[in-house]
């Protein structure tokens, strides 16, 4: 199978409503591993849908501690072990997402005490290895994981990932102001999925869904990327092509892929993907 990404969620934020798009997790397939990259509400269906025995996972990375990106770690794992798991995927991830692990455990403890016990199953705790994800990366087989903190404000602990392998190379931005150490770290890659934001369409969904008082649109404008500005990135970058994803906003019909065009190709004019739910891109 040649190395390929599919988009399984491209809705920036947690929240969904009928129409939209899921939140973020992305399949990566590459030197025939099974990589899952962030788990947001969603992502086990959709990995059955891309064609994904949950059974066939060889290891899952969590980019940083907001919801939309590990809301389903735990009922992914959970439902992998019913699906008949029976070796450890290792898990990489910020600090204090073992605790995340060891609260969905808990709260679980019935269900899992009782399948063990009444299934013969083993013991769901010892299926999933948490590792801590930090700047020194990591090694899945002959894929060399790089792992870079973004900006991505008021979290510390949130990395984009670049991962090589024997046949293609490819970079996630994770959640992330525009940086330019994302043109270094990616250099080169076959592609670059990156988060991007329509900044004109921030005011009318913070009219929409925020709190009232302008902290989510402060939040938006110093986290996350201006479409324009991940064009650029991939432009200084020199990838091969560019995929967006995380898009805010998503679900507002002011704004469509003509709008999303309009500010990346100010700068990049290679092949661009505007990601959506299911989008399988090949890199190589
Ligand atoms: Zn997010
Ligand atoms: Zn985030």
């Amino acid at each position: 199978m040649t190395d390929s990404v599919t988009l399984l969620g491209t809705k920036g934020g947690p929240a969904i409503r009928p129409g939209t798009p899921m939140p973020t997790a992305t399949l990566l397939r590459m030197a025939g591993q099974v990589i899952v990259v962030d788990a947001g509400l969603g992502v086990t269906r959709a990995l059955c849908d891309a064609g994904v025995a949950l059974t066939g996972i060889d290891a899952i990375l969590i980019t940083h501690l907001h919801s939309d990106h590990y809301l389903e770690l735990g009922p992914l794992l959970h439902t992998a072990w019913t699906a008949g798991l029976k070796r450890p995927v290792p898990v990489w991830g910020p600090a204090g997402l073992a605790d995340y692990w060891r609260g969905f455990l808990a709260s679980m403890d019935f269900d899992i005490s009782l399948r063990i016990r009444d299934e013969g199953r083993p013991d769901l705790a010892a299926l999933a290895k948490f590792h801590t994800l930090t700047e020194k990366g990591l090694t899945l087989g002959p894929i060399t994981v790089r792992a870079m903190k973004n900006v991505h404000p008021p979290i510390e602990e949130s990395f984009a990932l670049r991962l090589d392998g024997p046949a293609a190379s490819i970079a996630l931005s994770g959640d992330t102001a525009a940086i330019d150490a994302m043109a270094t770290f990616a250099k080169g890659c076959d592609l670059l999925v990156h988060e991007a934001m329509l900044t004109a369409g921030i005011d009318a969904l913070c009219a929409r869904v925020g709190n009232g008082d302008d902290r989510l649109k402060r939040h938006l404008e110093r986290s996350h990327t201006p479409a324009a500005e991940a064009g650029r990135i991939a432009v200084n970058a020199g990838v091969k092509a560019l995929a967006l994803n995380h898009l805010i906003p998503v679900d507002d019909p002011d704004f469509t892929k003509a709008h999303w065009l309009a500010e990346v190709r100010q700068h990049w004019q290679g092949p661009l993907h505007i990601g959506y739910d299911g989008l399988t891109i090949p890199l190589t």
